[in-house]
């Protein structure tokens, strides 16, 4: 297996979504050159989270290739999905990202994006147990704190972020597409605590009840991440609870 795809693997074991190898090439002397004002740092409304997202979403959709409508893929994912347009207040939308990774991400916009690599290795309950967890992220709020964070460390973010919200479609409201790439680092990829961890599984599980999905797929889909990610040892494993722990956590939920 490639380090990256490794990397992809343990991102996921670890219930850290993934990002668009594109995007690592973000313009960071662009950002140091903008004038900074940090102590516009106060919290960001509902609008402008929801608007960052949906900017992050088309650049991330227009970065990928996306499954056709009525292709193997798309068909399966719309199957699984039916009846979840709406889960918890998040009206969602989902599409597949043709790429061999095995990762899923949800943003607070309703963003759902499922890569067929995971397509291929998962059951249709163990990529439904997946987008449970990552809806957990969002609506435990995870997601959005870590865009306040990430805005909270640049004036030029923020301030690119509102004339986006008060412009509306202008494009010269837009983030810049470096920006986007930051955010999405800072945001999507980043790592999640143990805590928020946990609080997704937990998030997942009672999704599985409710939806009346095998309940067990959150505990054998947990298990073949950790065979995947195997005895690879690495900092990023060494601080977030092994995919084979949350499964045996996942276990105990199971009715
Ligand atoms: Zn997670």
């Amino acid at each position: 297996m490639d380090r990256r795809k490794l990397l992809t693997l343990v991102t996921l074991a670890s219930g850290v979504s993934a990002v668009s190898p594109v995007w690592a090439q973000f313009d960071l002397g662009k950002m140091l050159d903008a004038g900074k004002d940090l102590a516009k740092s106060e919290s960001l409304t509902d609008e402008e989270v929801k608007s960052a997202f949906d900017q992050m979403a088309a650049e991330s959709d227009r970065q990928n290739r996306i499954a056709p409508a009525g292709s193997p893929y798309a068909s399966r994912l719309t199957k699984l999905t039916s009846g979840l347009g709406t889960y918890d207040g998040l009206k969602m939308n989902f599409k597949v990202y043709l790429t061999p990774d095995i990762n899923a991400f949800a943003m607070a916009n309703g963003t759902i994006r499922v890569y067929s690599g995971l397509m291929d290795q998962f059951t249709d309950d163990e990529v439904r147990y997946v987008i449970g967890h990552e809806i957990g992220h969002v609506k435990k709020g995870h997601s959005k704190a870590r865009i306040q964070a990430a805005l909270r460390t640049s004036a030029l973010r923020t301030s690119a972020l509102r004339n986006a919200v008060s412009a509306s479609n202008s494009r010269a409201g837009a983030i810049a597409d470096s920006q986007l790439g930051e955010l999405f680092e800072k945001v999507v990829r980043a790592q999640h605590s143990q805590s928020n961890e946990r609080e997704a599984d937990d998030y997942a599980m009672g999704f599985m009840k409710a939806k009346r999905y095998q309940q067990g797929a959150c505990v054998t889909a947990l298990e073949k991440l950790a065979a995947m990610s195997g005895s690879e040892s690495t900092s990023f494993l060494s601080t977030h609870p092994s995919p084979k722990e949350r499964a045996e956590r996942m276990k105990t939920q199971v009715a």
